[in-house]
């Protein structure tokens, strides 16, 4: 069996992100069907309807130091004075078993997962200009004031690094953006790296069929 291709979404905070991601997931709109999203740890507390265990695991910073000191995270970064990290547990094991895996991460902990899985697909996901982040973050009223200028003041030094991404997505519209990133799922999968089993075994029924083939075409 293949592994599972990875996916490494990262995107300043209020770019409607979260949006797309639902609507590629299960049940999602634009549904690409088995890919899974990594659950990350955090110390922030939850938002509106967060729930523990699906948006996050949402943790105190003994607990995560604790996780840090025992190794348990792929990559962990301090974003907006909060902690947040991805746990091997919630990426590793699911690739190996053949599934694919979405992770929600920062510039920072996106760098670290390039360099320790260079295969992984790095897609970046821009508002389309100031204006609409900072609209998108006072609109949806889960932050404080003070938070959504820390996270405004940060999103340049973010936007700026979507170089070093693979893909990227400009989210004018949510229904255009979430097809963009489906499509990119969709076509990971067709990379021949991941279909070479499958193709392989077509191409050895080739190799055993035309040695009949050819005595049927040329009897004489
Ligand atoms: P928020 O607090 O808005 O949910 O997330 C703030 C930032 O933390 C976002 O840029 C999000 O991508 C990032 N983030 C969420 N989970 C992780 C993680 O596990 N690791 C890293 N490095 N960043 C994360």
């Amino acid at each position: 069996m293949p592994r599972g291709e990875l996916f490494i979404l990262s995107a300043p905070s209020g770019s409607g992100k979260t949006t797309l991601i639902r609507n590629v997931l299960e049940g999602g709109r634009y549904a690409v069907g088995d890919l899974r999203f990594s659950v990350s740890h955090t110390t922030r507390p939850p938002r509106g309807v967060e729930r523990d265990g699906e948006d996050y695991w949402f943790v105190d910073r003994e607990r995560f130091h604790g996780m840090i000191a025992a190794g348990e995270f792929l990559e962990w970064a301090q974003v907006h004075d909060n902690f947040y990290g991805t746990s091997r547990a919630e990426v590793v094991p699911h690739l190996e078993a053949g599934v694919d895996v979405l992770m929600d991460i920062d510039v920072q902990g996106a760098e670290r997962v390039m360099a320790e899985h260079p295969e992984a697909h790095s897609v970046f996901v821009m508002p389309p200009s100031f204006a609409v982040l900072r609209e998108r973050l006072h609109g949806r009223g889960l932050d404080q004031r003070e938070e959504i200028a820390r996270r405004l003041a940060v999103s340049l030094s973010e936007i700026r690094c979507y170089e070093r991404y693979e893909y990227a997505i400009v989210n004018r519209e949510v229904d255009e953006a979430s097809r963009a990133l489906a499509a990119i799922v969709k076509a990971a999968r067709h990379r021949v790296r991941r279909l070479r089993e499958e193709v392989d075994a077509v191409v050895d029924l080739f190799a055993r069929e035309i040695p009949q083939a050819r005595a049927v075409v040329a009897p004489k």
